[in-house]
């Protein structure tokens, strides 16, 4: 069954080899099945006929029927057109077509009824259509009231003749083969639980709906089931995984004793305590943790990630940490040392560039247990980095490891696998986190550290430069440093380079009796660090720099920043640019310049940013305005193709297909049951690919 709706398009009546290779081309269409979920993505309602009397300037499209009592092509040459009077028992109704004259000219017979489809408008006082759909008016036409597709189309499928129109026709051909040969796999149990319309009536409907009842069903079908089917395949895994691999039993709390009486910096906020709880419950249960940690910038990942390598560190085992980038594993490896240190526990660094000779002694100590924690880039998952016993590996995934790298770091252990704990550094929509992390539990830290002032945004104009310099004197004064952070985008990088260097110049000119630094990624890595030490020691008082110190940059006296150009930069880094400051005791703020012209969604993007400090908050938003597969380098990610289902709107939906996935594991995990049948074949023809776990990446 599945092979049939692989048959190639050209198969199909009204296709061919030519239209089926434009329509690869173009839309990417090869087989049937794409084609059956290339939906609509919008309809025209056909569902009423109005009378001529009834039709008024501004209104949508609409239809009616009339006679035509005349056609005739008035003026010269190029400034040509088609003109035909239509009449029904109510009025009269002018039709014009300035292009394509003479064609349409011998279609239209006087005395014919025929129905239109425009855009009703008044020209000098008479009610007038221009290029309206009009087709000979059929018993058909007076029997069927429907919601007329439209599909998405190119230019060059346009020109080519393939308009939403014959796609229309292109469809028919093919529901018409195919609809008998949908497989409805959804138990019927729940489809009548929750009044599911049928998988072929779904499809029927989603392209040629009789009224917008029906449409609604079909959508909420077909959304359910595509949501469904990838829960059902992200808990099977999770299942599956907790069936199959043991974990070791970590249950010694003596060094999490000693850490909270000897060597805690600070009373833990109850959000830290309860998300430490979920993970010593997990690497106590004897099945292998799969947990996600997530917590907005500032909300004290770190203290978690270190009081949870207390567990198998306290009985013998090692803990890994694997971070993105270089710059992270760094900041892992100085926000973790000092907690080491104060415990007496071995702590050490690994990245691209570890010295040959550092490396030897690294891997030794890791090989023979001496070493308690290594931090690292994925530097840590070539082979030669042998654990003596690996207990916990916790993957810092800013969305750019894959399950496949996360699993060979489990796999260096060969009896039992360590417990994985992944952290993200910026907050997810719990829907995309439900998609993305759906195999693993979530664990989130959702308050802040007690005490810390809330940064204060403002958004000012360019125009306002000399009143925002005279604040930033202000504060200069009060002793505090700032930031001016300039984009920089690679398509752009050379005049994105020559804006910060004008920048820096302009600072230094604004500023005459404070010391500026300059900081960007094309820099010689000695002179950035140079740079950055002279910043830390307040020797200097501006940093003007560009995105590099997103990351890894940690001065809490640094209580101001200044984002320039900030429309053009994305809502998650701007929160993550922000996150910056704020570190310290002193109130602090963050001003965002841009220019007066705004986009409309460069102001939703900049309101939001004054409106809160709440990064699940911003998370949102964000996946509002750019969707779900622009999303924090998601785009590959096969997970977030969604045909039909929008992560966005459709939260509701994937809560219940959640639900309902996780009823039938629980009661099913193997899908033995009779009524769970036609889902198991579905399923394991998905096969894990459907999932396209390797490329989230
Ligand atoms: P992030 O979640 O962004 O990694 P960090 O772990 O770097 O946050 O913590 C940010 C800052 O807050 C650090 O300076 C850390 O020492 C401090 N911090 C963490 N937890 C608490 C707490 N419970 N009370 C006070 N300060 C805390
Ligand atoms: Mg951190």
């Amino acid at each position: 069954m599945a092979d049939f709706f692989e048959t190639p398009i050209e198969f199909i009546k009204g296709v061919g080899p030519a239209r089926a290779e434009l329509l690869k081309k173009e839309l990417g269409i090869s087989v049937y099945e794409e084609l059956l979920q290339y939906y609509p993505f919008r309809y025209e309602d056909r569902t009423r006929f109005y009378k001529i009397n009834e039709l008024r300037d501004g209104m949508p499209l609409v239809q009616v029927t009339a006679r035509l009592t005349s056609v005739e092509v008035i003026g010269q040459k190029y400034r040509q057109r088609l003109v035909a009077h239509m009449t029904d028992d109510t009025g009269t109704l002018e039709l014009v077509w300035f292009k394509g004259v003479s064609w349409m000219h011998k279609q239209l017979k006087r005395g014919v009824d025929y129905v239109i489809f425009g855009k009703p408008t008044i020209y000098g006082r008479k009610l007038n259509m221009a290029h309206p759909d009009i087709d000979v008016a059929t018993l058909a036409h007076a029997e069927t009231k429907f919601l007329q597709p439209v599909y998405n189309t190119t230019e060059l499928l346009k020109r080519k003749y393939l308009e939403s129109k014959v796609l229309i026709k292109i469809m028919r051909a093919l529901l018409k083969v195919v609809l008998p040969r949908i497989v409805d796999s959804i138990p019927d149990n729940l489809k009548s639980e929750l009044s599911l319309m049928s998988a072929n009536q779904a499809y029927q409907y989603i392209h040629f709906p009789e009224d917008s009842k029906k449409l609604d069903l079909a959508r909420f079908r077909l959304k359910f089931e595509e949501l469904f089917y990838i829960q059902m395949q992200l808990l099977k895994l999770k299942d599956g995984r907790a069936a199959k691999f043991h974990g070791a039993i970590y249950k010694d709390t003596t060094l999490l004793t000693q850490f909270y009486n000897d060597h805690l910096p600070f009373e833990l906020t109850n959000a830290q305590k309860r998300v430490i709880k979920e993970i010593y419950h997990d690497m106590k249960s004897g099945a292998q943790m799969n947990r996600l940690v997530q917590g907005d910038v500032g909300s004290g990942k770190t203290i978690v990630a270190f009081i949870c390598t207390l567990l198998p560190i306290g009985e013998g085992a090692q803990a890994a940490l694997m971070a993105p980038t270089e710059i992270l594993a760094n900041q892992h490896y100085s926000g973790l040392k000092p907690f080491a240190d104060a415990m007496g526990l071995k702590i050490a660094l690994l990245t691209g560039s570890t010295k040959a000779s550092e490396r030897k002694s690294l891997h030794i100590a890791l090989e023979t247990g001496v070493l308690d924690i290594l931090v690292g880039t994925h530097a840590l998952l070539e082979d030669k980095v042998k654990f003596n016993k690996l207990g916990l590996a916790i993957v810092d995934e800013q969305h750019r490891f894959g399950v496949a790298q996360r699993s060979k770091l489990w796999s260096k252990n060969k009896d039992v696998y360590p417990h994985v704990l992944v952290m993200t550094a910026t907050p997810i929509p719990r829907t995309l986190a439900m998609t993305l992390y759906g195999d693993l539990d979530i664990s989130t830290i959702d308050e802040m550290p007690a005490g810390r002032k809330p940064i204060k945004t403002i958004h000012r104009y360019d125009s306002n430069r000399l009143k925002v310099n005279g604040f930033l004197k202000q504060e200069i004064e009060k002793g505090r440093q700032v930031y001016i952070v300039y984009p920089l985008i690679e398509e752009s990088e050379k005049s994105d380079l020559k804006d910060l260097m004008d920048g820096y110049e302009s600072a230094c000119r604004a500023f005459p009796e404070y010391h500026v630094s300059i900081l960007h990624g094309k820099m010689k890595a000695n002179v950035k660090q140079f740079e950055m030490g002279r910043f830390k020691k307040g020797e200097t008082q501006i940093m003007v720099a560009t995105t590099v110190i997103e990351v890894g940059v940690d001065v809490s006296n640094a209580s101001v920043m200044v984002i320039e150009n900030s429309e053009r930069f994305g809502l998650a880094q701007l929160h993550q640019l922000r996150g910056r400051v704020g570190r310290g005791a002193d109130q602090s703020y963050c001003v965002l310049m841009s220019s007066f012209k705004l986009s409309a969604d460069a102001r939703v993007r900049l309101e939001t940013m004054v409106r809160t400090n709440n990064g699940f908050e911003i998370a949102d938003t964000d996946l509002k305005l750019r969707g779900p597969g622009d999303l924090m380098g998601t785009q590959q990610s096969g997970v977030l193709d969604l045909k039909i289902a929008d992560l966005a709107k459709d939260g509701a939906i994937l809560q219940l297909a959640r639900e309902k996935a996780y009823e039938i594991i629980q009661t099913d995990p193997e899908l033995r049951l009779d009524q769970n049948r036609k889902l198991k074949i579905k399923l394991d023809q998905l096969g894990l690919d459907y999932i396209k776990w390797s490329s989230i990446s």
